[in-house]
């Protein structure tokens, strides 16, 4: 994979090549009136660190506890 190509493409993502063990969540923070959480994710592309700017649309009990252990991930 050349430096071009990682420079020039759009990052588009898929859920099928992310995995929530590979995310870390970045900052929670509040912008206009909305609560945003920021995620770092790895392009599956180009390996480049991507920051996901998301909006919390919904808000419900996990049914987990912190820290999540690597058996959540299966
Ligand atoms: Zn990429």
């Amino acid at each position: 994979m050349t430096y071009d190509y990682a420079r020039d493409h759009e990052h588009e993502l898929s859920a099928e090549y992310l995995y929530a063990s590979d995310a870390e969540v970045l900052g929670i923070y509040e912008s206009d009136d909305t609560l945003q959480v920021d995620v770092a994710v790895i392009c599956p592309e180009c390996s480049e660190t991507l920051t996901l700017q998301t909006a919390v649309g919904k808000v419900t009990s996990s049914g987990t506890e912190l820290p999540l252990d690597e058996d959540y991930y299966d």
